[in-house]
């Protein structure tokens, strides 16, 4: 029998937002607490994550992506010891956004995986179909791979799935439930013991279906992550 996981939302604010965002993030926070059965995290462009664990102590903050290395010469980067030392308690690794702005590969993303487990910081790894994958039918066998690949044997409590279709993020599709419910399937017999989120386009209107009957955890959201009210609507679903 599989255990149920404690259900987990994390918000993705990609290169958005400054110091006057604060109090979305402090509504959220405060969100949060009056919701103490769901894990909430934020993962929040560096410069804002000092601020924000200071603004919020209850809440999970996170950066976005970490160098492989602990420090060295790699002008522009941040390593997961400095997002930890921020304040961040989880990185998102893996990302589509990533894996195209900056052609990182899985044996790459592995490596960070890696060195945010070996710093402290719970992981949140994303894969996810490119919308010619999934016309192509070859969705599960690219979403196995990229598992395998970039997760090199990590798994268990510290490590979060999130299957994020490529074609889903960022507009107003989404699979439908039972597509969602069989890539989770497929996830949880590759991986064990994480916790498995869709992410892609998840507004109040759509994650009621996904989470009921898509067999996943929790969700990872980007645009409605910006609006507290939206997200505020999305917990509730959890
Ligand atoms: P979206 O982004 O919710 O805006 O589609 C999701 C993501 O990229 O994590």
């Amino acid at each position: 029998m599989t255990m149920a996981l404690r259900p987990l939302l994390v918000g993705n604010w990609k290169m958005h937002g400054d110091g006057r965002n604060l109090p979305i993030i402090a509504a959220i926070g405060e969100a949060a607490q009056r919701h103490p059965g769901v894990d909430v995290a934020l993962c929040l462009p560096a410069t804002l994550i000092d601020r924000a664990r200071d603004a919020c102590p209850g809440l999970t903050i996170g950066g976005q992506d970490c160098h492989a290395e602990p420090s060295g010469a790699h002008t522009g980067d941040i390593s997961a010891l400095m997002l930890r030392e921020a304040g961040a308690s989880l990185v998102l690794l893996g990302h589509s956004e990533r894996r195209r702005d900056h052609h990182e590969g899985d044996a790459l993303i592995a490596a960070k995986v890696r060195a945010a487990r070996a710093a402290g910081l719970d992981v949140v790894l994303c894969v996810g179909e490119t919308a010619e994958d999934h016309a192509a039918g070859r969705s599960a066998d690219v979403v196995r791979e990229q598992l395998t690949r970039s997760l090199a044997g990590a798994n268990g409590p510290g490590i979060a799935i999130a299957y994020e279709p490529v074609w889903a993020i960022g507009g107003d599709r989404t699979p439908e439930p039972t597509e969602v419910e069989m890539m989770a399937g497929l996830i949880r017999d590759t991986v064990s013991g994480v916790r498995i989120l869709y992410g892609g386009s998840v507004t109040p209107d759509n994650g009621a279906a996904l989470f009921e009957q898509g067999g996943i955890d929790g969700f990872l959201v980007g645009r409605q992550s910006l609006d507290a009210g939206a997200f505020k609507a999305i917990l509730t679903l959890m």
